[in-house]
């Protein structure tokens, strides 16, 4: 069996390490420069801020295996931050009893892991899917084409998969349809004077939802490093605004939620079109078995970094069991 998966993520590189590890002739398209999609760091010589994913917690047994392997590898560590709710000035240390594990000494430190042993080719964004005499052909936008595949596993945001499900296996697209994402604007700042007396905030009722020290995640070492994250609505309502236009607003929601002195120098800002998924399916992973396309991602199989590694290991599985039975 030749596997094509479209997108570098995390559900599109568990489900691809699990391939590969099954003996499955397996090649990973990614359109960004590298592995990684949500579970990004921005890096520059003297900072590094994670804009994508904070955190993850680890539930399911599978999952707690999964990330037990990664401590192992060196790639993934409990984070020890001191993590507060927000009202206003009315501030309340979480205390739930819930283990936060991060990416060390990054967040994308697991998505390059996992990425190590696999045929990954980056910079190669999937624009079609064509059904050929001996399989599946995927367009490419430096029109390139891969030789026929026998399956294709799309482990990009339902907005992505949508068009190219549509042409091919109507019911799939619609549920892809249905699993609505949210925007989020992300920025690293610096320079946050006084320095708040926590490491992380969910901030409640304000135009950002969350504000983090980087540097208090393990493996960091720049303290001064904090990244915020806009709300949903916050974020939905500024999606059509460029960067530089969003940075002041950002930073003075900041400034204003943590009682800053001055505004705080914004390092970096990005725009996240598809953040997480607010109205998630629950099947784990879509599957065609007659065509040979599917679908994983953490839109499958609830909304977070659990979800996303589950539902591409899940589907890996039943790809396996699906040629062996063949
Ligand atoms: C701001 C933010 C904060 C978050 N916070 C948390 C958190 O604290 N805890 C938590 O558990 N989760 C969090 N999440 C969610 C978490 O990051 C995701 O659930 C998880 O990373 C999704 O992984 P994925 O593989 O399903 O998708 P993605 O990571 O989106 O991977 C999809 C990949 O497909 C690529 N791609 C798309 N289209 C194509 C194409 N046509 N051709 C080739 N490649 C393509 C993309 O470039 C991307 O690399 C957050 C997400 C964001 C954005």
């Amino acid at each position: 069996m030749r596997v094509v998966v479209v997108g570098a993520g995390l559900a599109g590189l568990s489900c691809a390490r699990l391939l590969h590890t099954a003996g499955v002739d397996v090649t990973v398209l990614e359109k960004s420069r590298g592995p990684g999609g949500r579970l990004t760091t921005r890096r520059r010589d003297d900072w590094q801020g994670d804009l994508g994913a904070q955190y993850f917690t680890a539930r399911d047994p599978e999952f707690v295996e999964s990330v037990a392997e990664w401590q192992e590898a060196g790639v993934a560590a409990p984070w020890h931050g001191r993590l507060v709710r927000l009202h206003g000035a009315d501030i309340r240390d979480v205390a739930d009893g819930q283990r936060r594990w991060v990416g060390v000494p990054r967040m994308s430190a697991i998505t390059r892991w996992l990425a190590s042993d696999l045929d990954v080719r980056p910079q190669t964004r999937v624009t079609g899917l064509r059904r050929g005499g001996a399989g599946w052909q995927l367009d490419t936008d430096e029109g390139g084409r891969l030789d026929e595949v026998d399956q294709v596993v799309l482990a990009v945001p339902p907005p992505q998969a949508e068009p190219l499900l549509r042409p091919h296996v109507p019911s799939l697209a619609a549920a892809a349809r249905s699993a609505r994402m949210q925007s989020c604007w992300a920025a690293v700042f610096r320079g946050l004077e006084p320095a708040p007396a926590f490491d992380a905030a969910f901030v409640m009722e304000h135009p950002l939802r969350w504000v983090a020290r980087d540097g208090s995640k393990p493996g960091r070492g720049n303290s001064g490093i904090w990244v915020a994250h806009g709300s949903g609505g916050w974020s939905d309502a500024r999606m059509v605004m460029e960067p530089d236009d969003v940075a002041p607003e950002l930073a003075a929601a900041l400034a204003d939620t943590l009682g800053l002195s001055a505004s705080p120098e914004v390092l970096s800002v990005h725009r996240w079109r598809y953040s997480q998924c607010v109205e998630p399916l629950t099947d784990g992973y879509l599957l065609d078995t007659e065509s040979g396309l599917a679908a994983c991602g953490d839109w499958c199989n609830g909304d977070r970094v659990e979800g996303a590694c589950l539902s591409g290991q899940r589907l890996a599985r039943a790809l396996t069991a699906s040629h062996q039975s063949c």
